[in-house]
């Protein structure tokens, strides 16, 4: 075999890429990982709150948010890692959502949980109190902007409480966690090239071949994976595959502020990711007490879909209204003039549900469209996708009759037509980062 060839090229060192990377060089294949960046998980994975939780909009997104607390909260051995100390930490702190009328009280979320068997727990508000003693439980809904005349007024309601998910919390290092599975995959005979470019997807007898890098350089595989995050859509225009797509991607810039912790939901007295539908905000710990706080999107905040390679890296007063937000909620949070502000993108689905597909070209493959919710989930991913692929590869016709996915810690099965490009848009989607 050429030093140039592989048995498959996998486009993007991200968490996700990473994990796809171990899982099928764990399979017997010759594995290339290939990052533009210096090092794995420099992309938007940098950017993450990691946040690991269980619930979603979907069946299939319960049974893969549940299933893949067990791969963090057993890293090591996941990882077969010689090191466990050197590895980045998984906090299991569990997840508290609170239940308003924009999340219709989590009615539906809790009847999936029901069916997919995921533990939950209801908290009344006394109970809440009792958890953390400065929220308030008035309601502000609808989510406003600062110049609206009613910003932080209540509606007048008051929420009933909380449910808490146990199976969740959040994963300290973000980009450590691509770092490991880098590491893993290449216990596993995977290597990787980083500063590499690609620029082109080779074609040869009607099917995938390799790459082009931006340097000319060709590297040679029957099979090429798109892990490129938020570069997806560039990725898979050029292998000439989206006009075989459903389902598109694109890239949605956001803020996540970086404050101090109001009480009870410091990482040093166990606080836990706070879920706040009402005020359009999420929080969870982060080190030295602080928390980070990203937004759920209300209507209200304009989207700012960008081009990945030309955005503004420098933060708004975006990052200061999600304080601001969440200040209503934990009036205990300080409102700093400047706040320290993490700038990132996420690449989005028209249904934000991710796509883990084939493509109408014979050996290339998709893993994108994760739109802002799927850092949890990578580990498993990369199983589903080599499963995916040896699939198709041996000659099944995925797009006729979808793989199943055995999830081996929660004993259940997901079909990964719920994944597919060619789907229609998903109506039971949140259509948010909630997925
Ligand atoms: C602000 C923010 C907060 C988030 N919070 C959460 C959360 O709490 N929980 C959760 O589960 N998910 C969360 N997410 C989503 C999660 O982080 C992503 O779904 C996940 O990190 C995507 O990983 P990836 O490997 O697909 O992409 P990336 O990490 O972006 O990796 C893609 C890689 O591809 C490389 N690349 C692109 N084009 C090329 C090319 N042409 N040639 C070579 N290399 C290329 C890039 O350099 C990049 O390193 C969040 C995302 C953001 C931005």
């Amino acid at each position: 075999m050429a030093d140039n060839s592989y048995d498959a090229i996998v486009i993007g060192a991200g968490v996700i890429g990473a994990a796809v990377a171990l899982s099928m060089a764990r399979r017997g294949r010759r594995v290339l990982g290939l990052d533009r960046l210096p090092a794995a998980g420099y992309g938007s994975t940098s950017g993450s709150c990691a946040i690991v939780r269980p619930f979603y909009s979907t069946y299939e997104g319960v049974a893969m948010g549940w299933e893949c607390h067990f791969y963090w909260d057993g890293w090591a051995g996941y990882l077969d890692a010689p090191d466990p100390t050197a590895l980045t930490r998984y906090i299991a702190c569990g997840n508290t959502v609170v239940l308003c009328s924009k999340n219709k009280y989590l009615k539906h979320i809790l009847k999936i949980m029901d069916e997919v068997g995921c533990p939950y727990e209801l908290v009344p508000a006394d109970a809440l109190r009792a958890r953390l003693p400065t929220v308030s439980l008035d309601s502000y809904l609808p989510a406003r902007r600062p110049e609206d005349p009613d910003f932080g007024a209540t509606n007048g309601e008051a929420l009933p409480g909380a449910a808490f998910f146990p199976t969740g919390g959040y994963v300290t290092d973000p980009q450590g966690a691509a770092r490991d599975l880098q590491e893993a995959a290449g216990r596993a005979g995977a290597t990787f090239r980083f500063n590499a470019d690609v620029a082109g997807i080779l074609r040869e007898g009607g099917r995938c071949a390799g790459v082009r890098l931006a340097t000319g350089e060709i590297l040679r595989a029957p099979v090429v994976v798109n892990v490129a995050g938020p570069h997806s859509h560039k990725v898979n225009v050029m292998a000439g595959v989206e006009e075989g797509m459903k389902i598109k991607t694109r890239a949605l810039r956001h803020e996540v502020a970086h404050v101090p912790a109001p009480r009870g939901l410091e990482q040093s007295k166990g606080g836990t990711h706070f879920s706040d539908a009402d005020t359009a905000t999420y929080c969870r710990p982060e080190s030295g007490d602080h928390i980070l706080i990203g937004s759920e999107d209300p209507d209200c905040d304009p989207r700012e879909w960008v081009d990945p390679d030309n955005f503004d890296r420098n933060p708004t007063e975006q990052s200061r209204i999600q304080v601001m937000r969440l200040a209503q909620r934990f009036p205990d949070i300080g409102i700093p003039q400047r706040v320290r502000t993490v700038v990132d993108l996420y690449d989005v689905s028209d249904d934000w549900l991710p796509i883990y597909d084939r493509s109408d070209l014979d050996g290339f493959y998709m893993a994108v469209g994760t739109s802002g919710n799927q850092f949890k989930t990578a580990p498993l991913v990369g199983e589903m996708m080599a499963h995916l692929i040896d699939a198709c590869e041996g000659g099944h016709d995925h797009d006729a009759e979808p793989v199943d996915f055995h999830l081996r810690h929660i004993d259940r099965v997901v079909n990964m037509g719920f994944c597919s490009r060619r789907r229609e848009i998903n109506p039971d989607s949140s259509f948010s980062v909630v997925g």
